[in-house]
């Protein structure tokens, strides 16, 4: 199956003022971070839900030249994605495995997570079919309940395996953990026991995997020291190369910088007498003569609702409150005590201005959600640019 080169999209060109900003500076010393706390294990760039939010093409091109040599994608579809875009580097797919994808992963050299008979037999079948050895890693379920082989059906799978041997490499071993971003949570150290028992039956089956790996950015930051480059000497950040850590007591144990600037502008200004109802239902009224700024995002760019009458923008480097309900495309935040805000002026929805910053963490709260989801949520038809 061919695809041509995508052109370049519509929507990536920044004619609203809403977009986001990737600080490429940011990016390179948070890698250059997860690298030094990995020690002796390399490194796999998570680069998932366009990496989360923040643009899997671009931040895959600058981490590839910054010296990552290892990209994790959760489809196939986001691994083909990297590969029209040049990205060269081997490209795990940890969301597993599904009918449809094994040629396009033989096809475009993307590494399979097998954790089900199916996986194998699909994989392998696709890889005879091209004439060429697929590479694979096979995913342990330790202890989070959602991918993996379980540890009693391990056995079965690795003769499975050994079967397709020629057709199917097992080039890597690993499982996830649940819990790594919960401090001394009684299943960390029984998931790494767990994987550190499951190697040990894969390499008496015969297999040496090159990759041992189970640890996301909790898992690195919290505990220093796993990854020993020998039964484990690889890691999977995501987060953290982001600049933000999965909870606040992993704060400082690195010192990370947020990657994402969410901006957009002043389009539209009017004073409104003191009663008025601002946007659709009117749950907010002007408490006094208003002035009211109107700003190009909504919830369809992934500016949550729950934002109404709730959310904070920055603008002339002060906070200033969203009014009224976030509409699709549109939300409105009172500047009355901005004096002097015009038309065309900057406006940060997440990151900093000045000396103010609007954090994902806090974000989510006001979402109730996690600062995973406020990122990921960014839409499609937000441009994301790339800044030094
Ligand atoms: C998302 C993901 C990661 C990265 O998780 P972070 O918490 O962002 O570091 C690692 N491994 C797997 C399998 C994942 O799905």
């Amino acid at each position: 199956m061919a695809f041509s080169a995508p052109k370049r999209r519509a929507l990536d060109l920044p004619i609203r003022p809403t977009r986001v900003e990737i600080s490429e500076g940011a990016l390179r010393r948070n890698f250059a971070r997860a690298t030094e706390a990995a020690g002796p294990a390399q490194v796999l760039a998570v680069v998932k839900a366009n990496a989360y939010g923040h643009g899997a093409v671009q931040v895959a091109r600058v981490l590839e030249d910054a010296g990552a040599t290892l990209f994790g994608v959760a489809l196939v579809e986001e691994g083909v994605e990297l590969r029209h875009a040049g990205v060269k580097s081997p490209i795990l797919v940890m969301g597993g495995s599904y009918d449809g994808g094994y040629g396009l992963m033989v096809e475009h050299r993307l590494t399979a997570t097998l954790f089900r008979r199916e996986h194998v037999e699909g994989l392998a079948q696709a890889a005879r079919a091209a004439g060429v050895a697929a590479t694979a890693h096979l995913k342990l379920d330790t202890g989070m309940s959602r991918l993996g082989v379980s540890p009693d059906e391990l056995g079965e799978l690795l003769g499975l395996l050994r079967a397709a041997r020629g057709a199917v490499e097992l080039e890597g071993f690993m499982s996830h953990f649940a819990n790594a971003d919960l401090e001394d949570d009684p299943l960390t150290p029984r998931q790494v026991a767990r994987f550190r028992e499951g190697l040990r039956q894969v390499r008496d089956a015969g297999f040496n995997p090159r990759y041992r790996h189970l640890a996301n950015s909790a898992g690195l930051l919290g505990l220093p020291g796993l990854a020993d480059g020998l039964d484990i000497n690889l890691v999977r950040p995501g987060l953290m190369l982001y600049g933000l850590t999965p909870d606040a007591w992993l704060d400082g144990r690195q010192p990370l910088e947020p990657v994402l600037t969410w901006k957009t502008g002043v389009i539209h200004l009017k004073t409104v007498p003191k009663g008025t109802a601002v946007s659709y239902g009117g749950i907010w009224t002007a408490p006094r003569d208003t002035v009211v700024a109107t700003l190009p995002v909504g919830y369809a760019d992934g500016y949550s609702r729950d934002f109404s009458s709730k959310g904070e923008v920055l603008l002339r480097g002060r906070r200033a409150p969203i009014v009224g309900r976030v509409t699709m495309d549109m939300c409105m935040a009172d500047v009355t005590d901005l004096p002097g805000t015009r038309v065309g002026d900057e406006v940060v929805l997440l990151g900093g201005q000045g000396a103010e910053q609007l954090r994902a963490e806090a974000l989510g709260a006001i979402a109730n959600t996690l600062h995973y989801e406020v990122l990921c949520r960014i839409g499609a038809r937000v441009p994301r640019l790339l800044v030094p």
